[in-house]
């Protein structure tokens, strides 16, 4: 495949807006700060991604299970975390436009914006604060949770004792996160309500290292798997200086977003910090009994901590190209068929009977299997470029020939080639396709049709 050129992030907002993947929240208001509303497309790219991950790291494992924690904890979970004192950034701002910057962003000693005078940093608490109950006191204060990881932690000896799980073995979550962050912007690369995909992975301490390697790993190829060209992807080692003071170890897999080189998802060896303070803060036994060593310890964590919009802006970024065609520009998403929003589209080439009626029949078979969308407005040509811009992998065109030999035409996003199959075959090989098969020989008959 050519070499594409990096894409500017307004192109991908604007196709994300016209196109219905993603909008401003509470737009009709002018919009709020950093908050965004996924539409018809993005949520199905997002529930795609979601799924592809759990199936990676819960479905096709053993030593995997999930969970689905609430987003409000009990406030001693922040305190035993750190969250609480040391989940800020140091910020300032700007004493003449009252603007605030996170003071580790900032370039010069004067407000960006206006030149203004700037204060000093202080530390600025990045957790949404509110108050459970009627009453709005200092007693009834609840957080937003900033890390899906907590829920997990805390219900470590209530999946061990209801799975019988041995170590090593991983807790997965995914679930909403906030964080009332100082510096937002890059559409949904930071916000402030976003969505982790979190795994937990305890090991026994000694074997960390071992883990920490496979999982780096493990998440990187599934980036690859998924489409991500592997030029676009780089670990980043954390320094001495940037570590935190309980991880043992961690790695940034960075992406070459259009704004640069940028975190996509992080994995740390967290040591035994999480599980000890949980034990200390609440008094509960937090040890593991190891039945073949019969040792008594606290199990170290691997954990590769991804962001589900980080990744979606990853996808669509990478995805995107633009080609010459005739003397058009052709926008297409290179999609891997796994998080295509739509899969299948059918086009009736007319809106005529009986063809109408075989193109409905045909497009109530397919949604069984299938997100597939019916299109039946304007030329041909048109509804194929709709449907490359928003990564459709194929279209499934019915013409008036399909009525006499029962054939359709299936023609693929990316080569543009077109194949004519039997209706009795279109599932099955629409199914090969999209699992990405190259499929020359059709299993019935062994019939060839070649691309
Ligand atoms: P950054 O330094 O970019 O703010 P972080 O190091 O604070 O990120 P982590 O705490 O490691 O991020 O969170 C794990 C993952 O959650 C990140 O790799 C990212 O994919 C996602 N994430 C974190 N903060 C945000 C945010 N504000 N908006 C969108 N995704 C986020």
């Amino acid at each position: 495949m050519v070499e594409r050129t990096k894409v500017d992030m307004e192109k991908i907002v604007s196709l994300c807006r016209r196109r219905g993947f993603i909008f401003p929240s509470s737009e009709i208001y002018g919009g709020l700060s950093s908050c965004w509303d996924y539409g018809p497309l993005g949520v199905e790219l997002k529930r795609n991604i979601k799924q592809a991950w759990w199936q990676a790291v819960v479905q096709e494992r053993d030593d995997m299970v999930g969970l689905d924690a609430s987003i409000l904890m009990h406030p001693q979970t922040w305190e035993a975390s750190g969250h609480l004192k040391g989940f800020s950034d140091p910020m300032v701002e700007c004493k003449n436009c009252h603007l605030r910057w996170r003071a580790d962003d900032l370039k010069g000693n004067n407000c960006p914006t206006c030149g203004g005078e700037l204060t000093q940093p202080r530390q600025f608490n990045l957790m949404f604060k509110t108050f459970m109950g009627p009453v709005e006191a200092e007693a009834n204060v609840v957080y937003l949770r900033p890390e899906t990881a907590q829920g997990i932690f805390v219900n470590f000896q209530n999946v061990l004792n209801t799975t019988r799980k041995r170590l090593p073995f991983g807790i997965a979550q995914i679930g909403k996160a906030f964080r009332n962050e100082i510096t937002t912007g890059n559409f949904i690369f930071r916000s402030r309500e976003f969505e982790q995909m979190e795994i937990e992975f305890f090991v026994k301490p000694g074997t960390d290292q071992k883990w920490f390697n496979y999982w780096l790993e493990e998440r990187l190829n599934w980036y690859v798997k998924l489409g991500i060209k592997k030029g676009n992807l780089k670990l980043r080692q954390h320094t001495k200086e940037e570590l935190a003071h309980y991880a043992r170890a961690c790695c940034d897999i960075d992406y070459s977003f259009p704004m640069g080189w940028a975190e996509l998802e992080g994995v740390a060896n967290r040591g035994d910090f999480d599980l000890s303070q949980h034990a200390s803060s609440s008094g509960k036994n937090f040890d593991y009994f190891d039945d073949e060593t019969k040792e008594h310890y606290i199990p170290y964590i691997i954990e590769p901590s991804a962001g589900v919009d980080r990744s979606a802006l990853a996808f669509l970024c990478d995805a995107y190209d633009e080609e010459l065609d005739k003397d058009e520009i052709r926008v297409l998403l290179h999609l891997h068929p796994t998080l295509a929003p739509i899969k299948v589209a059918i086009l009736p080439l007319s809106r005529r009977e009986p063809l109408v009626k075989l193109a409905k029949e045909i497009y109530a078979d397919l949604r069984q299997c299938w997100m597939v969308s019916y299109d039946d407005a304007q030329s041909v040509g048109r509804r194929y470029r709709r449907q490359d811009e928003i990564g459709t992998p194929f279209c499934v065109t019915v013409d008036f020939q399909s009525l006499e030999d029962e054939q359709v035409t299936i023609r693929d996003r990316d080569s543009m080639n077109q194949i004519r199959v039997p209706i009795g075959e279109l599932k099955t090989t629409l199914q090969a396709k999209l699992k990405g098969e190259e499929l020359f020989v059709l299993p019935s008959g062994g019939r060839i049709w070649k691309e």
